[in-house]
């Protein structure tokens, strides 16, 4: 990964065959498909990679047990067999964990029974696991919070869970790895047309303020909840597609599950699914489906979703759940296609992506989910090039290893996740004792984390790391917050940063890490502790 190797590549001279806007799932999948095909690819994200909806997810690789219910078999289908890809593809961040269904009613047990055994079909070879039936003494011996009055039995079934924002950074490096220019703080302004066609865009490098104008023959608008942002910069006239819905989920102690199997609540208040899943040595709880307005990059959990989610989880469980027991809130911005007319509502909204081409041969996607970025990408590159000047080329992708990838079904490492790297930052710190100092004595992250994310996963800030290379403010923002300043000062270091620059960055992760924290007066706490 060298930044200043790509921005030369900026220079005017060079004619990209894709350029890509937008970082998260869907651009840095079709970054990867068109790079692997041959063709000599760009992407620009306007942030970090992943700092829009692709970090915030509740880490599911999985066909959807609900998009049955609604009757969605092909995409489920499809979704299991893309589930079965990941964990081929990057088995150092996509593994199999077994979800529990607790039935309080006997039509419930058959319901769950049957339908279980038919998404175990549905995911034939690449199935995780079997589904099995439960008594109810099993299912309180596995979760042995759950609400026993009135329990009848539990359905176990497998699906698949990963890192997100981890998979996206290893996303990227592959990319690289095929010859994409994948450049983070590259926000997107103009497009440059030539005839009424897109033949290149202006993009703008958010730390220097510099412009650039870039040629390419075909241009792909990954930008999310954004895409009509961005289709505006094309045509104003264009109509809205996107329809953002907000998920908000609660990390808490794993004490709040205390078992490594997931529980699935098929039916809360709102007809919706609550997961309660262990994740990272704690307990992600969400997630909600409220329509929202105006998109941002950090939206905000309303109030009342918190409270959603605490009355649901402890409708179920024997512990019960306060703000207080609150380590993380987060929220996301599902960006849905919007369907022609919903009647305001978006939680029956198709999870299925659409493709658009404008008139002046802007190609948009939208909708989707992480778990079929990859089929959703080929799809993509195959149709923007159909009626381009760029040569047909496969998609390998199916078959094609991520950057990382390390198979250790039985490793427990909480450092799994940097799979194959791991030796590599093991030998830095071989280099460099100091390198092996923690960052809090609580988690296994090392200054040499820091150093390894600013020269080879494209880290640019403390934000970038303790959210998206390590997942500190998603799982427990206050200890994150207290990491800032020696993380800035690391940074720092490593990229040539003065001190104004890191008391800057202390600044803009408070702005951050605040919205994460539930609780005012913890924050006011570790504020003055870190002052
Ligand atoms: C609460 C929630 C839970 C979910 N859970 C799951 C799950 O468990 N499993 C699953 O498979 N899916 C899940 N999803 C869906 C999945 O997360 C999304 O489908 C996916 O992350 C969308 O990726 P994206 O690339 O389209 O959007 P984003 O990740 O938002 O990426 C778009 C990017 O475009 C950039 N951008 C915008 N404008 C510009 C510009 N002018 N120039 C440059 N860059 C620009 C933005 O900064 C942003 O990073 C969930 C979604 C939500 C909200």
């Amino acid at each position: 990964m060298d930044r200043e190797s790509f921005v030369q590549q900026l220079n005017g001279q060079t004619i990209f065959d894709i350029i890509i806007i937008g970082g998260g799932a869907t651009g840095l999948g079709v970054a990867l498909d068109a790079a692997s095909r041959g063709y000599k690819t760009a992407l620009f994200e306007q942030s970090d990679f992943a700092k829009g909806t692709s970090s915030k997810s509740t880490k599911l690789v999985h066909g959807g047990v609900r998009y049955l219910g609604q009757g969605d078999v092909s995409m489920v289908f499809e979704a299991l067999r893309e589930r079965g890809r990941l964990r081929d593809n990057a088995p150092h961040l996509v593994s199999d964990l077994e979800f529990i269904i607790p039935n309080y009613s006997f039509f419930n047990t058959l319901l769950y029974s049957v339908g279980l055994k038919f998404y175990d079909l549905l995911a034939g070879r690449k199935s995780f696991g079997k589904s099995k039936l439960l008594s109810k003494d099993e299912t309180v011996r596995l979760l042995p919070n759950v609400k026993e009055n009135g329990l009848v039995s539990g359905v176990l079934y497998h699906d698949g869970q990963f890192d997100d924002s981890r998979f996206a950074v290893n996303l990227a490096q592959s990319a690289t790895e095929h010859g994409a220019v994948m450049l983070n703080y590259f926000k997107v302004i103009k497009f440059n047309k030539e005839n009424g066609k897109i033949v290149g865009v202006a993009i703008e490098d958010k730390e220097t303020g510099m412009t650039y104008s870039v040629r390419s023959k075909v241009v792909i608008n990954a930008a999310g909840v954004w895409v009509d942002d961005v289709s505006a910069l094309d045509n104003v006239n264009l109509a809205s597609i996107v329809k953002p819905s907000q998920g908000v989920h609660l990390v808490v102690d794993k004490t709040f599950l205390d078992s490594q199997k997931a529980m699935m609540i098929p039916k809360t208040s709102d007809g919706r699914v609550l997961f309660t899943i262990p994740w990272k040595d704690k307990v992600i709880i969400g997630t909600t489906d409220t329509p929202i307005e105006s998109a941002s990059l950090e939206p905000e959990a309303l109030d009342s979703e918190v409270d959603f989610i605490i009355e649901n989880y402890n409708n179920y469980s024997l512990k019960k759940l306060t703000k207080k027991d609150v380590l993380s809130v987060f929220a996301g911005l599902r960006p849905l296609a919007a369907p022609i007319d919903d009647g305001g509502k978006t939680k029956e909204i198709s999870r299925r992506h659409k493709i658009f081409k404008s008139i002046s041969g802007l190609i948009t996607v939208v909708g989707g989910k992480w778990t079929t970025y990859r089929s959703m990408a080929e799809e993509i590159v195959t149709e923007s090039v159909k009626d381009s000047l760029i040569p047909s080329a496969s998609s390998i992708t199916k078959n094609l290893r991520l950057h990382g990838y390390l198979k250790d079904e039985n490793s427990i490492d909480p450092l799994k996740f940097y799979g194959s790297d791991l030796q590599i930052i093991e030998g830095l710190e071989r280099f460099n004792e100091k390198l092996t100092t923690k960052l809090h004595s609580k988690y296994p992250y090392k200054y040499s984390h820091v150093v390894w994310a600013c020269r080879a996963e494209y880290c640019r800030g403390v934000d970038d790391f303790l959210s998206r290379r390590i997942r500190m403010t998603v799982l427990d923002a206050k200890v994150a917050y207290k990491m800032a300043p020696i993380v800035a000062e690391i940074i720092a270091s490593e990229l040539n940063k003065n001190d104004r620059w890191v008391d800057e960055q202390i600044q803009e992760y408070t702005e951050i890490v605040k919205k994460y924290i539930m609780n005012e007066e913890e924050f006011k706490e570790t504020k003055q502790s870190i002052n």
